[in-house]
């Protein structure tokens, strides 16, 4: 394989949303970027596809047109316990849907059209290098030279990244698979529902086009349980939820067989890793129950991207761009992954779960700070 040997200013291993977003900011200021991303775009992601208005503006400022794209406002959260209760609110922020086979690709072209290098079907294997020689890039698609690297590659960490584990806000160790389908039934646009069943729950919202987005997360162990035929276990743990069992018999189901993703876990990991900036789900990832995995990796490819411009401008060494991006990120999120991670442990529990959405139910006071906990301003 011919080797390439050229250089740009910052690498950017993963082309989803964190990614995107940060490398079209910086080329937007002048700044040479290359995006590696395994997969090929348009293609669809196991993800609830819920964004939290905090986002809009910042969407839109990319050069996304969100406003004209006719999509779903989301301002009602209903809640459901596997015994038929189901707790009502309103959602202050709200929200918006759109399917990442849309948001995706229209930043992909959006970055492209910016002068971003994305190198499609392009994996990273391996980096090596420091901040003070520079990196080299290994990919199956040839080698690359950068000044920096950003690591925006999702929840699983590659071979070739060290992770250290003592940083990690211990998770339960538990293994969770993520399921999604698209369907076209008839639900309010406004509106969007999280149904528990029996460890785990059922996100349901509109999305842009004329499909809902059904979506949800439960313990691998469920689905062991249940011989690894995820029908068998809808049909057995989901349809417990009279809710989620009406969403399932009288919804069409654009596919026959879901998108399912395995190995999940939700934890707070570290900003960066042997000079490489971390951002999106590789920086820490939050329950898909507070819906806003996707907000915080957009506002930390802001945060990345303004701490980078100034090392770009010699305005700051590599590692205090390492360590003031470190700052920004825990003062942005600290709070919102720990209220996510204990917010979890309410949820998937038929007596517990049923107990804390009528209490929840009495306090709606409580409710809308519970959900503020999860929500940043727009940025
Ligand atoms: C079940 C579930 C439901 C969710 N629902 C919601 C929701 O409703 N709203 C919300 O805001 N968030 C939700 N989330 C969270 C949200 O999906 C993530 O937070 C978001 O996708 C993170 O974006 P990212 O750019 O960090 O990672 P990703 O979008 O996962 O992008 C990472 C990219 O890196 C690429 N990649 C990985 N390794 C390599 C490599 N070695 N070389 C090249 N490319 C590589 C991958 O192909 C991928 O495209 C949900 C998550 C789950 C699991």
């Amino acid at each position: 394989m011919e080797t390439q040997t050229e250089h740009f200013e910052c690498a950017v291993i993963g082309g989803g949303l964190a990614g995107l977003c940060l490398a079209v900011q910086l080329a937007s200021r002048g700044v040479s970027v290359v995006v590696f991303e395994k997969n090929k775009y348009p293609s669809h992601k196991v993800c609830g596809e819920y964004i939290s208005m905090e986002s809009w503006p910042f969407l839109e400022g990319l050069g996304v047109p969100l406003a004209r794209l006719n999509l779903p406002e989301i301002h009602h959260l209903g809640v459901s316990s596997e015994r038929g209760f189901m707790l009502e609110h309103p959602l202050e922020m709200g929200g918006f849907g759109i399917s990442r086979y849309s948001l995706d690709n229209c930043l992909f072209e959006i970055a492209s059209r910016m002068g971003v290098r994305v190198m499609q079907e392009c994996r990273v294997t391996d980096v090596q290098g420091n901040p003070s020689v520079g990196f080299e890039i290994r990919t199956s698609l040839g080698n690359i030279r950068a000044k920096t690297v950003c690591g925006s590659y999702g929840k699983y960490a590659p071979q070739f990244i060290h992770l250290d584990d003592s940083n990690a806000l211990k998770a339960d160790s538990q293994n969770y698979i993520g399921v999604k389908y698209h369907i076209k039934t008839n639900f309010p646009s406004n509106r969007i529902e999280l149904h528990n069943f029996s460890d785990g729950y059922c996100g349901i919202s509109k999305v842009d086009g004329e499909w809902h987005c059904l979506c949800y997360l439960t313990t691998a162990q469920n689905l062991l349980a249940n011989g690894k035929d995820v029908k068998r276990m809808e049909e057995t743990v989901l349809y417990q939820n009279p809710f989620l069992k009406n969403h399932f018999s009288n919804a069409e189901f654009v596919n026959a067989q879901p998108l399912i993703i395995s190995n999940v876990q939700f934890n707070k990991r570290q900003t960066d890793a042997g000079g490489i900036f971390l951002l999106g789900d590789a920086a820490g990832s939050i329950t898909p129950l507070c819906g806003n995995g996707m907000s915080m990796g957009m506002r930390a490819s802001k945060l990345l991207a303004e701490q980078l411009l100034l090392f770009f401008d010699q305005k700051q060494s590599h590692e205090e761009a390492l360590k003031n991006y470190h700052r920004a990120w825990n003062a942005a999120f600290g709070t919102r992954i720990r209220a996510g991670y204990h917010l979890q442990k309410l949820f998937g529990k038929s007596r517990t779960t049923d107990f804390a959405l009528k209490l929840l139910h009495r306090t709606p006071w409580l409710t809308s700070q519970l959900i503020s906990l999860t929500h940043g301003t727009t940025f």
